[in-house]
């Protein structure tokens, strides 16, 4: 497995893979290590996430000068990464024991109640986007509630692993409650078929969720995926346009557009297309470009080259299925083997497209044009996925009912970009995955909901 920096194309380094015996032994290991986390208090678990944020906040520079390199996140959106990562070590510590308290519920026993176990090692699959946060909003309730975990990161960000591994280490968590495996996709097969896994969490395309829920399924093993989106923002006719145009913008360049959640398809009633228009060109084209490494730099190259040809690829395909190019569509002529792409703006993208379908993962954005409202909706809603969704109104009470009655997604937001929190849940639904991660329901779906029945 090779890290390559995407600003210069040059290696960073080459990690040697475990062998099938390796894993095996990490599993092993990761498991007897569960036998007597299990064991622990809530109080001592709590202690522990609390190292790790502090350990977290400690290291922030260095960690995200780590992403930088490996996958071309700029500094500056790098700590905020790890002092968020911090922020829900924090509130799994501070919250998590409420959260799994056991329920008592009234029957005509003397006693009945619902108590969550952990259920033991789970593996996570976990993407490069967002090296650090994926793994921590799963690692962090998982280990509250009881559970070890296996971390298998994307091939191109080993390093980001095992300084994952460093920072519970630093942490004080006992040896091997948490493990990197450092494996292809093609050897998780073989870890999800390991009877000590006893579930998984991927986050990453829907193609790879598809896959390792067939693996596991065929395992009858839990899993919970967070996969692609193609979240829809509607501007309606009385949106504030210079705000509307701003929020888009940044959703659309968050984490230089490769987030699952940011905005991908703007979805605009014809009243206001062309003076919000006019405004989002001229913010997509304000970001500083350079090296993620230099402090002024706001978007940097996207991870790997291979996905930057791919995303030039499905910007070419779909010009030429009668898509206007209003912005960027170029690779720059920056120096070096780099993954750099201008921001781009694909306007008169309709049904039959290429780009109403997939996901579109860099900072492309695609413009739909609706005759109204209802329309705008519909096509909101004309997708395979459903992960987040985005309304812009100057009538809150009319954003709320769109957002909680009219659009399929799993996050709904009004006058605001989708992001997650730890307080809140996050996942979504249709191709865009099941299961949610973070707040009370996320800290849920790796445990045994057990009913304890005393006559
Ligand atoms: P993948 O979905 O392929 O990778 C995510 C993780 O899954 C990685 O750890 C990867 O390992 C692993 N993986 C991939 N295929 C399998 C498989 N068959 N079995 C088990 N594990 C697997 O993302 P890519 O890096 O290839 O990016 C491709 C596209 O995926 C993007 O353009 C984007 O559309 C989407 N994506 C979406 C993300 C999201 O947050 N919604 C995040 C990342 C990507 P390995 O790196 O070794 O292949």
């Amino acid at each position: 497995m090779i890290s390559v920096n995407p600003t210069s194309g040059k290696t960073i380094k080459s990690y040697i893979e475990d062998t099938e015996k390796q894993v095996q032994v990490k599993i092993e290991k990761t498991h007897n290590a569960w036998l007597k986390w299990k064991e622990t208090r809530f109080s001592v678990r709590a202690e522990f996430l609390r190292n790790a944020s502090a350990v977290l906040l400690k290291r922030k520079t260095e960690l995200a000068t780590l992403m930088a390199k490996e996958m071309g996140k700029p500094l500056s959106a790098g700590i905020a990464e790890i002092e968020k990562c911090a922020g829900v070590c924090d509130f799994y510590a501070s919250n998590g024991a409420n959260f799994l308290k056991d329920e008592i519920i009234a029957t005509e026993a003397s006693k009945s109640y619902v108590s969550f176990q952990p259920l033991g090692v789970v593996l996570a699959v976990m993407p490069w986007n967002f090296p650090f946060w994926q793994l921590f909003r799963f690692l962090a309730p998982a280990l509250m509630a009881g559970n070890a975990g296996v971390l298998k990161h994307a091939s191109n960000v080993s390093g980001c692993a095992l300084a994952i591994e460093e920072v519970i280490k630093e942490a004080g968590f006992p040896k091997d409650v948490f493990s990197v495996l450092l494996i292809n996709s093609k050897m998780v097969k073989k870890a999800i078929a390991h009877p000590f896994i006893k579930a998984v969490t991927l986050t990453g395309s829907t193609e790879a969720g598809k896959q390792v829920a067939q693996q596991a399924g065929f395992h009858l093993k839990k899993t919970v995926l967070e996969l692609g989106g193609s979240d829809p923002y509607l501007v309606l006719a009385d949106a504030d346009l210079e705000q509307a145009a701003e929020i888009c913008m940044q959703s659309r360049l968050i984490n230089n557009g490769q987030s699952c959640i940011a905005a991908k398809r703007f979805i605009l009633v014809k009243e206001i297309e062309k003076d919000f228009l006019k405004i989002f060109i001229k913010k997509m084209q304000s970001k500083v470009t350079g090296d993620p490494l230099e402090s002024q730099t706001q978007l940097g190259p996207m991870a790997r080259k291979d996905l930057r040809d791919e995303l030039h690829q499905q910007v070419m395909d779909n010009i030429k299925a009668g898509a206007k190019c209003v912005l960027g569509g170029v690779i720059p002529d920056f120096k070096g083997d780099h993954a750099f792409y201008s921001p781009t703006i694909l306007t008169g993208i309709k049904k039959g497209m290429p780009a109403f379908e997939e996901e579109i993962f860099g900072p492309v954005a695609l413009v739909f044009s609706a005759k109204d409202e209802e329309e705008a909706i519909k096509i909101a809603n004309d997708s395979p996925f459903g992960l987040g969704a985005a309304v812009f109104t100057a009538s809150q009470a009319r954003g709320e009912e769109i957002a909680s009655k009219k659009l399929n997604a799993g996050s709904c937001f009004v006058n605001s970009l989708v992001k997650s929190d730890s307080r809140l849940p996050f996942g979504g639904i249709n191709q865009s995955g099941y299961g949610r991660e973070l707040s009370s329901f996320g800290i849920r779906e790796f445990v045994n909901i057990k009913t304890v029945y005393v006559k």
